[in-house]
Order: C-alpha cells, then sequence, then structure tokens
C-alpha cells in the first residue's frame, strides 16, 4: 500500500475500481451491495445515468469560470432548491463543514449588524457539523475536537432534544443569536428527537429572535423521506445546509436562507473559488431532476418503513438489540455493546454498512435500491447482527 497519503482515515481493506445502482466492484472484480451510499452522498446509486450524461455534457461544455461572473447553472440550481426547501438565496460552497462555516459566519453577521458584540450560537451534545475549526467548535464530540485547540469561541452546548435546556440557556446566557442543530443527529447515533423538539425549537427562535439554523447535509436531499428532514415536523428554518446528497459524488454544498437572513451576507462577505461552479451545479440539478422523476422520496419513505418492520421482526427476540429507529432510509440499530467490528464482517459478506457512536449500526442503502435488495440488505444485517452478538456471549 502506498502511504504518500496522510493517514488520516482508518480505511477498510477494500479499493472499489467502478459502480452501478446500488452495487460496487472491487479491483479484483468482487460485487458488493452498498447500503452506505459513500456516507449518504450516492443517494442516486453510482453511475445514474442522468447525473453521468448532465456530467459528460457539462465537461464537453464548460467546467469553470468563477464566482466574479454569472453562473447560470448556479442560478438554475438556486431556484430549484429555493422551491423545494421554502428558502430564498443560497451561497454554494463544496462541503458540509463549509456551508455550516457560512452558516455560522451568517449568524454572527446577523448579531454584528444587531449590534451584538459576542454573539453567541446554541450548538447540542452529539452534533456532527463538520471538520474546519468553527464547524468542529460546534460539534459535540470531545474526541474530535481533541488538539485542535484554541477553537473558536461563542458556542453554548445544550443537550439534544431537551427543550428545557434550551430555555435555561436563554435565561443564562446574552448575546444569543442562533441554534444551530441536525433534525435527526447523524454522526451522533441516528438520533430521531421527539415530536415536536424542532417545532420546540422554531417556537424559542421565533419568541427570542434567534435564527434557526438547521444542518441537514446528512438528512437532506430526500434521504428521510421528504426533500429535508424538518418538512416531516412542518418546520421551516431560517437558515439551511446540504451539502453530501446534493451532487451524488460531484463535490457540493450549500447554505441557504429565508426572510431577513437571506439579506444578510452581501457582496465582499463571503465567497468560493469552486462554490457552485458549472460542473458540480450540473450534477445537482440532474439529481433533483431524478428525484422528482423517480419519486424517490416516496420509495426512500416506504422502504424504510419496509426495512423497520423486517429488522423488528427479525430481531424481536433478541435481547441485545435496544433500538430500531431512523426515517426513510437513514436507519440504525443500536445494540447494548460496542460493534465497530460489524463493519469489517459485513464486508467479508460484501455488504457495506457504518457503526457510528460505538453501538449503533448505521444504514444509509441508496434511495434506488429495489424492494429485492432492500430484503437482502435487512436479511444480511439481521443474520451478521445475530452471529456477533452470539460471538459476543
Ligand atoms: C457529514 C456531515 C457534515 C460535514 O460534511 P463534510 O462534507 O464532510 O464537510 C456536516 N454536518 C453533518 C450533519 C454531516 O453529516
Amino acid at each position: 500500500m502506498p502511504h504518500n497519503v496522510m493517514q488520516t482515515y482508518g480505511r477498510l481493506p477494500v479499493r472499489f475500481a467502478n459502480g452501478s445502482g446500488a452495487w460496487l466492484r472491487d479491483e479484483s472484480g468482487a460485487a458488493y451491495l452498498d447500503a452506505l451510499s459513500g456516507i449518504a452522498v450516492c443517494g442516486l446509486g453510482h453511475a445514474h445515468p442522468r447525473v453521468t450524461a448532465a456530467l459528460q455534457k457539462q465537461a464537453e461544455t464548460l467546467l469553470h469560470t468563477s464566482n466574479l461572473y454569472g453562473v447560470p447553472l448556479q442560478d438554475q440550481l438556486a431556484e430549484g432548491l429555493c422551491a423545494r426547501t421554502a428558502m430564498d438565496s443560497v451561497f454554494f460552497c463544496n462541503s458540509g463543514a463549509e456551508a455550516n462555516e457560512a452558516a455560522i459566519k451568517l449568524a454572527r453577521l446577523h448579531g454584528a449588524n444587531q449590534g451584538v458584540a459576542e454573539p453567541k450560537i446554541l450548538v447540542m451534545e452529539h452534533a456532527f457539523h463538520g471538520r474546519t475549526l468553527a464547524a468542529l467548535a460546534a460539534t459535540g464530540n470531545a474526541r474530535a475536537q481533541e488538539g485542535f485547540g484554541p477553537l473558536p469561541a461563542g458556542f453554548i452546548r445544550v443537550p439534544y432534544n431537551d427543550l428545557t435546556a434550551i430555555d435555561a440557556a436563554a435565561a443564562a446566557h446574552d448575546g444569543i443569536v442562533a441554534i444551530l442543530a441536525e433534525p435527526i443527529q447523524g454522526e451522533g447515533g441516528v438520533r430521531v428527537p421527539d415530536a415536536g423538539y424542532l417545532q420546540g425549537l422554531r417556537e424559542r427562535c421565533d419568541t427570542h429572535g434567534w435564527l434557526l439554523m438547521l444542518d441537514e447535509v446528512q438528512t437532506g436531499i430526500g434521504r428521510t423521506g421528504a426533500w429535508l428532514a424538518s418538512q416531516h415536523e412542518n418546520v421551516t428554518p431560517d437558515v439551511l445546509t446540504l451539502a453530501k446528497g446534493l451532487g451524488n459524488g460531484v463535490p457540493i454544498g450549500a447554505c441557504l436562507a429565508r426572510g431577513a437572513a437571506a439579506e444578510v451576507l452581501g457582496p465582499g462577505s463571503h465567497g468560493s473559488t469552486f462554490g457552485g461552479n458549472p460542473l458540480a451545479a450540473s450534477a445537482a440539478l440532474a439529481v433533483l431532476e431524478a428525484l422528482d422523476a423517480d419519486q424517490l422520496m416516496a420509495r426512500a419513505e416506504a422502504l424504510g418503513e419496509r426495512l423497520q418492520r423486517r429488522f423488528r421482526e427479525g430481531l424481536a427476540d433478541e435481547p441485545a438489540v435496544v433500538d430500531i429507529r431512523g426515517r426513510g432510509l437513514m436507519l440504525a440499530i443500536e445494540l447494548d455493546h460496542p460493534c465497530g467490528d460489524l463493519v469489517k464482517r459485513a464486508l467479508d459478506d460484501h455488504l457495506l454498512i457504518n457503526v457510528t457512536a460505538q453501538s449503533v449500526i448505521r444504514l444509509l442503502p441508496p434511495l434506488i435500491i429495489s424492494d429485492d435488495e432492500a430484503d437482502r440488505i435487512g436479511d444480511q444485517v439481521i443474520a451478521l447482527v445475530r452471529g456477533f452478538v452470539n460471538d459476543a456471549r
């Protein structure tokens, strides 16, 4: 193995050469069923014809010009995103962390415009917002932060899914300008908050004049069975971040804003060389079109229910399984003990899954999977969990 790549990842012993739909092939030609989608990125699966065609056409036409000039495909994508999310304006960047950096800068500038000297943002325990410094400061994971101090100040951490903690923070601190939260925590363990929690955040933001900023980098773009996970709860944020599934593998992120928040970042206040360039915008436009044309959000919702039902039946008598949860095709099985080794066992079985928060098996299959593929994922995961739990006894 060459070692010129910095060793920042614990990589599994496989290298993929090509893919199609929900399947990947390694360098020897062996096939693997993908129940992770590159961590919620390839929602349309691999080599989706619409995305491939859009990229081919755009590669022959124009890759990049700079945001010094008008970019028609970026305008078109912004319009498509705003129509689907009830937002008014979009800043394009290249990743989830960058989208959150834009949101954090927007919140701070919004505070500064109102004369708040040291604007503060409420963030959640177990949150994940990315690896750049401000996004890392907002992230609720001490291990990810370790050694990278001093981190930017101005974040107040509260427990997730706890509205009384928001009220306590409001009473205890001056200068709060925003709440930043995931509508379902992804890396933190696919934590689905109680019904009414997001609505409660919305109400508190309205009461105090704060911005509600939702990080839908993982939950957005149809993953949970709606364009946005927050739409299930009929909650509209003031600021919204997207990335992962937006380009189906082409790097693109977006920070969207609504109402007064949509006007905060003006000329010269923020920027990105690559953000929303013609190539990335063409891929994202193809993603939006495919999700609509193939009604993939309805599929995600139905398949998610089908898989949860299968897990509940297949694992009903397994006491080590403490919870089965999720929404659409963002699914989790939580065990009562750490199960990171399951990822390697699944790989040996030619199935790609993930374990997060040590004991939570996370599944993020492509939204294009067939019923048979979904059942196959379900049966394989059930067998893997049973085998793993038995061996641990
Ligand atoms: C993955 C993720 C990010 C970070 O995205 P990058 O593209 O890796 O920077 C931010 N927020 C959430 C909720 C994520 O799942």
